[in-house]
C-alpha cells in the first residue's frame, strides 16, 4: 500500500551566469523548483529543462537588475509565482506576491522565514529554509564580506548581519555572487593574524584556480574569518565597508 508522499530534501543548483552572478535552483520536490534571483533567463530556463524541473516560482531578494533581470521571460515560459520584497514590490518585475519580515513562503513542505535585512537595498530581504539549513541572502552576506551600501547605512548592515548570524552555524549560505576571492584578500588586511582566515584564503584561491565555485559557505566560516560579520559594532563595520569600497 503507497504510503504518503514522501518529502524531498532541497536540493540547490547553481547556475552561474554573467560575470559573477549565480542563480540558484532549488528543487522543493520530483520534478518541481523555485529559482532564486533570475539575473536572466536564458539560462535558468535551459538548466531548468536540462534537469527535467518545472520552475513554479522564483524569489527575488532585491530589486537590482542582476537580480531580477529575468522575471517577465521566465514567468511568460513557465506561469510561475513571483515573490519579492514588499518595501521595493514596485520595482520588482512580474511580482504576484509581496513578502516581509515574519512572512512564510512554502513550497510543498518546505518552508522559509522571510528576513528583511535592508543596506544593500533598502527593503533587501532574505529567504531561511530552517529545516533545510539553507539560506538565501542576495547581496547582503558574501563568503568573508557583506554587499555595499547602496541604499542603507551600516547600522542597518550590522543589524543585518547580526539577524543572519544568529542562524544555526551549520546553515549553507547561498549568496548571488563569486566574490570570495577579492572578499579574501581584503579581509587579510583587516585581520593578518587569523589562521583560519589565512587557512581559507588558500583553500579558496586553489578552488578558483581550479576553476570551482566557493559558494555555497557556511555561516560557521563567516564567524571565523568574515570582518563584517566579525565587527564589534557598526562603526566598524563601516569603517572596514568604506575600506572595501576603495580596496583593489
Ligand atoms: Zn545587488
Ligand atoms: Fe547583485
Amino acid at each position: 500500500m503507497p504510503g504518503p508522499a514522501a518529502s524531498t530534501a532541497l536540493e540547490v543548483l547553481r547556475v552561474p551566469v554573467l560575470a559573477d552572478n549565480y542563480v540558484w535552483l532549488a528543487r522543493w520536490a520530483p520534478g518541481r523548483c523555485a529559482v532564486v534571483d533570475p539575473a536572466v533567463a536564458g539560462p535558468v530556463l535551459e538548466r531548468a529543462a536540462d534537469e527535467g524541473l518545472r520552475i513554479t516560482h522564483i524569489l527575488n531578494t532585491h530589486w537590482h537588475p542582476d537580480h531580477v533581470g529575468g522575471n517577465l521571460e521566465i514567468k511568460a515560459h513557465t506561469g510561475c509565482t513571483i515573490i519579492g520584497p514588499a518595501r521595493e514590490a514596485a520595482r520588482i518585475p512580474g511580482i504576484d506576491r509581496a513578502v516581509d519580515d515574519g512572512d512564510r513562503v512554502a513550497l510543498g513542505d518546505h518552508v522559509a522565514d522571510v528576513l528583511f535585512v535592508g543596506a544593500h537595498t533598502a527593503g533587501h530581504i532574505a529567504f531561511h529554509f530552517a529545516g533545510a539549513r539553507v539560506l538565501f541572502c542576495g547581496d547582503t552576506l558574501f563568503a568573508m564580506g557583506c554587499g555595499r551600501l547602496f541604499e542603507g547605512t551600516a547600522e542597518d548592515m550590522f543589524r543585518a548581519l547580526a539577524q543572519l548570524k544568529a542562524l544555526p552555524p551549520e546553515t549553507r549560505v547561498y549568496c548571488a555572487h563569486e566574490y570570495t576571492l577579492s572578499n579574501a584578500r581584503f579581509a587579510l588586511t583587516v585581520e593578518p593574524g587569523n589562521a583560519a582566515l589565512a587557512a581559507r584564503f588558500e583553500a579558496v584561491q586553489g578552488a578558483r584556480g581550479r576553476g570551482e565555485a566557493t559558494v555555497p559557505f557556511t555561516l560557521a566560516e563567516e564567524h571565523l574569518t568574515n570582518p563584517f560579520v566579525r565587527a564589534r559594532d557598526a562603526a566598524e563595520l563601516g569603517e572596514r565597508r568604506r575600506a572595501k569600497d576603495h580596496f583593489r
